[in-house]
């Protein structure tokens, strides 16, 4: 594997690392407590999937900032 991390760019552990459901990127997230590869995201529970769902922390912090809503269709009732 030769992916890198999308959040921190440097290069992925083979075992540790997950894809964000916002963006698609890759990220580095550790599998055990043991590890010692740097975590980049986190994970969520989705209600529109209604299951845990994994995302980076730049989709994160846009979420928590509340100003976007990445990957979310707009329903423009406009004309
Ligand atoms: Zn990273
Ligand atoms: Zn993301």
């Amino acid at each position: 594997m030769s992916q890198v991390c999308s959040v921190c760019g440097e290069p992925l552990d083979p075992d540790h690392w997950s894809r964000c459901f916002f963006c698609g990127g890759c990220f580095h997230m550790p599998w055990s407590v043991n590890v010692k590869t740097r975590q980049c995201g986190s994970y969520m529970l989705h209600q529109q999937s209604c299951g845990l769902v994994f995302v980076c922390s730049l989709c994160e912090a846009r979420l928590s900032a509340g100003t976007d809503q990445p990957n979310q269709p707009n329903t423009s009732s406009g004309t």
